[in-house]
């Protein structure tokens, strides 16, 4: 193996292996090193994103919709199902492959760009050097590089009261390889995971209860939506209990029993088959650097960076969920575009101001730039237009009316500030306010904007035109 390099990347995550595409694209060799196995022992590039993130959720997101739609979702269609069986085995099969062919995927693309893939654990080491101890060795072995990317992802947060025991206490890992259906299933946080895998074991069959600290569901979401978003999953069977904070666990007898304190400050107990502790993620620093790196975290643990990704140290970036920022898929592969172009001497950017976040529940919620209450909190006036699915011809047809989109636009220049969708096809219509938003569109702009009819993306047209009072399908106010 080479000993030096131009660019050494440590993690092979969604931030890692993107920057090092395009790395090894702009001419420079490229290492990247992942500590990464599968169940059997093999490497499996992709970082938690592919292995146990978003590819395997949204794998049984699919499945258990499907499920749940065959199941009891068909009679408003005429289509009566009988004899319906759920094969878990199967399903999780299913999932497996996925993630086998998506990783496999990238190690093929490090081929086809000659990116060195190394297997083991990388650190930081003084001055332009990076520590490899491949898997299976205690013995390190130094390599010099150009430029170092550190992309080592994070970690779920674990807490005190509710320790995991990789069995009945687990963590979203855990989670996604059930190999039953929990009659019970208890989730400590209402975040993003605990929606979308209590969205999964529902749909499959279990009680689902979710235990959130805060008094404000949803709170980085538009309140409205966020509310309109609560009555539907209540509909659907989750029960989401606000204000808890959990005080202890206890397993016996193959139960788990959690005792917590309820928004009246009155002592509970919940008793479940199986709980998932979903409260977050941290970033992966531990052993990262060695302290005579002098590598600089910031309060909160992340590697501290400027807006470039460049860390105190010269020719040293970080990108992805190692560093501040929504702990997003897209935003560290966008962060690691931009750093490969930079070590190449190009101009690489990323607008923060404009990543769109996804929640993959039924339906799904997504937005973009500003809500209300942010504006609100800014002092900046703007126009509201919205647009419920229910008029929507598509969403009619499809049987999915729930939700809405909503604009916010700037009242004196109209420029789009937010656009935030709750409803079917969320995740893709967002797209179209991204690049809206990407080209300093005004709500006037999209108005004028021709969409294929009968779909979805009417209603963002509507929404639009809204913003004018000037909506088509329904009564403006
Ligand atoms: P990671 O993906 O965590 O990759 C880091 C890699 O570096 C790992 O392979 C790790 O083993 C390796 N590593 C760490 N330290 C070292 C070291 N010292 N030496 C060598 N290798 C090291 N995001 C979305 O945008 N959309 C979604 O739908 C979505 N769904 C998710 C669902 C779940 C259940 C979870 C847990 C997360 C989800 N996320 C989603 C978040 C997403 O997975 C992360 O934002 C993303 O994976 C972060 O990418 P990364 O490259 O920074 O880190
Ligand atoms: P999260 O921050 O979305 O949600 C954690 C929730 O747990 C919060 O609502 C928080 O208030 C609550 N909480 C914290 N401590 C608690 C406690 N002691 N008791 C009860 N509730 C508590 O984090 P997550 O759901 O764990 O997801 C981790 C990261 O993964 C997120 O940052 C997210 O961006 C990413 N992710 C993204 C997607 C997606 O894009 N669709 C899907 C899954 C995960």
């Amino acid at each position: 193996m080479a000993k030096s390099f131009d660019v050494v990347v440590i993690g092979a995550g969604p931030a890692g292996y993107v920057a090092a595409i395009r790395c090894a694209q702009l001419g420079l060799k490229t290492a990247c090193i992942d500590n990464w196995v599968d169940g059997e022992g093999k490497p499996s590039l992709g970082g938690t994103c592919l292995n146990v993130g978003c590819i395997p959720s949204k794998a049984l997101l699919e499945s258990s919709e499907r499920y749940h739609q065959i199941k009891s979702g068909l009679a408003e269609h005429g289509i009566l199902t009988t004899g319906v069986k759920l094969d878990l085995a199967a399903m999780q099969a299913r999932k497996t492959r996925i993630v086998g062919a998506l990783t496999q995927g990238i190690a093929g693309l490090f081929k086809t760009n000659r990116i060195t893939a190394l297997t083991g654990k990388g650190q930081l080491l003084e001055t332009g050097r990076v520590g490899f101890t491949p898997r299976g060795t205690e013995q390190q072995e130094v390599i010099t590089a150009q430029h170092i990317i550190l992309a080592p992802g994070s970690r779920p947060v674990s807490l005190g009261a509710a320790p995991l025991d990789g069995d009945l206490v687990v963590d979203s890992t855990g989670a996604l390889a059930f190999a039953d259906v929990p009659k019970r299933l208890g989730i400590i946080g209402a975040g993003v995971i605990g929606l979308e895998l209590g969205s999964v074991w529902r749909r499959l069959g279990s009680e689902v209860v979710l235990l959130e600290a805060q008094k404000e569901f949803l709170s980085m979401a538009d309140g409205d939506l966020a509310a309109q978003a609560l009555k539907i999953f209540a509909q659907q069977g989750l029960d989401i209990r606000l204000g808890c904070r959990v005080t202890g666990v206890k397993t016996a007898r193959r139960q788990v029993q959690v005792a917590y304190q309820d928004a009246e400050n009155q002592t509970q107990e919940l008793k479940v088959d199986r709980l998932v502790v979903a409260v977050g993620r941290r970033p992966n620093t531990d052993g990262l650097a060695v302290a005579g790196a002098r590598l600089q975290l910031d309060e909160k643990g992340y590697v501290d960076i400027d807006e470039h990704c460049r860390t105190n140290l010269p020719n040293v970036y970080a990108i992805g969920d190692v560093v501040r920022g929504p702990m997003l898929a897209h935003k560290g592969s966008e962060e690691g575009v931009a750093v490969a172009e930079r070590i190449a001497g190009q101009p690489g950017h990323v607008d923060y101001d404009l990543i769109p976040s996804v929640l993959y529940t039924h339906p799904e919620m997504a937005w973009v730039g500003r809500s209300e209450s942010a504006l609100k909190a800014a002092g900046v006036d703007y126009r509201v237009g919205s647009f419920p699915f229910a008029a929507s011809g598509r969403a009619l047809a499809v049987g999915e009316s729930q939700g809405l989109v909503k604009i916010l636009a700037d009242t004196r220049s109209d420029r789009i500030l937010g656009v935030h969708i709750l409803g079917p096809g969320a995740s893709e219509l967002i797209a179209e306010a991204v690049v809206a938003m990407s080209f300093g569109a005004s709500s006037e702009d999209l108005a004028r904007t021709v969409h294929a009819h009968p779909t979805l993306a009417e209603a963002v047209h509507e929404a639009a035109l809204a913003v004018d009072k000037r909506a088509i399908h329904m009564r403006n106010r």
